[in-house]
């Protein structure tokens, strides 16, 4: 239960010098603005954050995953890359957290620039729908935490999913869909469908993927 691990009593709290120690030497990081910018809501085994990590080494970004061995494998599997490619992966942590709960407790208003929602639990019956990680009332949240301009990325294999995923951002007024051409020009955009454990399991047996990138923009008058 939530009981079992330490959550953060606000943004202020979140100890940046035991997630990245090689920005953040002391723990008293009031004098250093730096702050994560992306987060890998339900990371699994991290390879979005791995692949992110070298294509944005100046940025902070986290991974917040429920299950404890899971996250624990994340952590080793940092670890080791820190220890094997001296200097790189420094900008990469994850902590276990049930992000349907504590994301205020993490980020402030307006601290993200990214945000990724990879194959998430499709929680299919009506009565579960309320457990999906993207929901009318979660994506209020996000889009308190999410910068103006900042960008939310979506994907499944689960149709049905997609589909209400796309509805929920396409119906919320702080959200608005990005152009094919955007789409294109992005470089993450090709790593939602291939950089991730469970992308590549969807890729290796052929099945299809549906996705929906929003960015989060200014309310309307
Ligand atoms: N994004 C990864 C990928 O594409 O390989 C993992 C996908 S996996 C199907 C969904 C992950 O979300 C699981 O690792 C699960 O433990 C995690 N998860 C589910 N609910 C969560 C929550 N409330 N907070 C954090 N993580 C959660």
């Amino acid at each position: 239960s939530d009981s079992h691990f330490p959550v953060p009593l606000s943004p202020r709290h979140v100890d940046y010098s035991l997630h990245y120690p090689q920005f953040f030497p002391s723990s008293d990081q009031m004098g250093n603005p730096k702050r994560i910018q992306f987060a890998d809501v339900g990371c699994g085994f991290g390879g979005l954050l791995i692949s992110l990590s070298t294509l944005y080494p100046e940025t902070l970004m986290i991974g917040m995953e429920l299950r404890d061995k899971v996250t624990e494998y994340v952590k080793e599997r940092i670890c080791a890359l820190r220890g094997t490619n001296p200097g790189q992966y420094q900008n990469v942590s994850v902590v276990r957290t049930n992000s349907m709960k504590f994301i205020p407790n993490y980020f402030e208003k307006g601290q993200l620039t990214k945000m990724f929602f990879l194959f998430p639990d499709p929680h299919f019956k009506e009565k579960n729908h309320r457990r999906r990680v993207i929901s009318p009332h979660l994506l209020d949240e996000y889009a308190y935490v999410l910068e103006i301009g900042g960008v939310i990325y979506t994907i499944t294999d689960v149709e049905e999913l997609g589909e209400w995923m796309k509805s929920c951002l396409e119906n919320h007024p702080l959200f608005e869909t990005l152009t094919e051409e955007e789409l294109e020009a992005d470089p993450v955009v090709k790593l939602l469908s291939t950089a991730t454990e469970e992308g590549q399991k969807v890729a290796r047996n052929g099945g299809q993927t549906f996705r929906a990138v929003y960015r989060r923009i200014q309310p309307s008058v």
